[in-house]
């Protein structure tokens, strides 16, 4: 494995930012190429620590002549959003010199399929240099993984439609318990950006063997030796199963029996009603009927009437929930992928 650091100008005198990008060659040309990257929201850490153990695992079939595609490794994706706290907080998720999501506004290509990236010399922001030179560095790799995770949730996927279910095979190898199929966005989140260019550059349009993804490892606080050991193997076994390292004598995962896969369209975005303190009653997971209380809203403490409850607008699979119990009202409270469609059409991301 080979790692370079690539500096990122800040946009004043003394600011620079340290981009890290590992690239592992493979033996085989004709195998699929890789780029995998983590924390691009900043504040997103199961993906960094699911790459602690993936890496050296890479590199072990490396040296031992069992990696046959080729990767390329950015670990930490966002060095500019790491770098954001105010008053002792972090904020990862939004730049905040210029108030964007550093998921959202990435370069993609126009009516003509021909996209124009921001070069490492440009007069523009350093996140906007940082977007292009990632979407750079993923190019021509027909498998993409962008890890990320949700405030609380369970182990989910983002993929687009025309990919699926040929990408079922990623769900069943990180044990996901659902996928959210997308075919219109409107937002250009790098997953988003990523396939546009795939679709501008497939040859004959061809994109059988593509994978690219928005990849939830569960909830912020879902850290750990044990989840992070799990989602490492489950990410080697997929690109075992892609052919981008050798196979073993392991039967491929199957997708779970509970596993729900639907379009974004299903998403039912449960908004406070009011502003106070959460007290949930379902967590990610939890199957709920119509009608169901899945959460109260303290808004006055020890008094009659002093909470307002919250039911499940249909029959559904708690996805996500809020991480902090404290809440406005108009927050997203929890995210329910409905048995039916929750609206007619969605563009878009779920959240801004
Ligand atoms: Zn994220």
């Amino acid at each position: 494995m080979k790692t370079e650091i690539e500096t990122i100008a800040g946009e004043t005198p003394g600011i620079a930012y340290e981009l890290i990008v590992h690239r592992l060659s493979g033996s085989d040309t004709s195998a699929p190429r890789v780029y995998i990257q983590a924390a691009l929201h900043a504040d997103e850490r199961p993906g960094v620590a699911a790459l602690h153990y993936l890496i050296p695992m890479l590199e072990k079939a490396e040296a031992e002549g069992r990696l046959l595609g080729s990767l390329t490794i950015v670990p930490h994706a966002n060095p500019i959003g790491a770098a954001q706290h105010m008053y002792g907080e972090h904020m990862g998720r939004f730049a905040t010199g210029t108030r964007v999501n550093f998921n959202r506004d990435f370069p993609v290509p126009d009516e003509n399929g021909v996209r124009t990236l921001d070069q490492t010399s440009s007069a523009t922001f350093a996140e906007r240099r940082l977007k292009s030179r990632l979407l750079d560095l993923a190019d021509e790799c027909p498998i993409v993984l962008d890890l990320h995770c949700d405030d609380e949730g369970v182990q989910y996927i983002y993929a687009p439609e025309r990919l699926w279910p040929e990408m079922a095979d990623l769900a069943a190898c990180l044990d996901c318990e659902a996928a959210l199929l997308w075919n219109a966005g409107s937002d250009r989140a790098f997953e988003e950006a990523a396939y546009e260019q795939m679709v501008a550059t497939a040859k004959n349009g061809d994109l059988s063997g593509h994978c690219v993804t928005t990849v939830e490892l569960r909830g912020q606080n879902d850290v750990d030796p044990v989840l992070a050991v799990k989602d490492a193997e489950g990410i080697f076994r997929f690109l075992q199963g892609r052919g981008v390292v050798a196979p073993d004598a392991r039967p491929a995962p199957e997708l779970r029996k509970d596993f729900v896969g639907k379009p974004i369209r299903h998403v039912d975005m449960v908004l406070a009603p009011v502003g106070g303190t959460i007290l949930f009653h379902a967590a990610p997971g939890d199957r709920v009927a119509a009608g169901q209380l899945v959460a109260e809203i303290i808004v006055n403490p020890g008094r009659d009437n002093g909470t307002v409850a919250v039911h499940a607008p249909q029959a559904g699979f708690v996805l996500t929930r809020r991480i902090r119990r404290f809440i406005r009202m108009g927050d997203n409270l929890l995210k329910i992928i409905g048995d039916e469609a929750a609206v007619a059409s969605r563009k878009g991301a779920l959240e801004d």
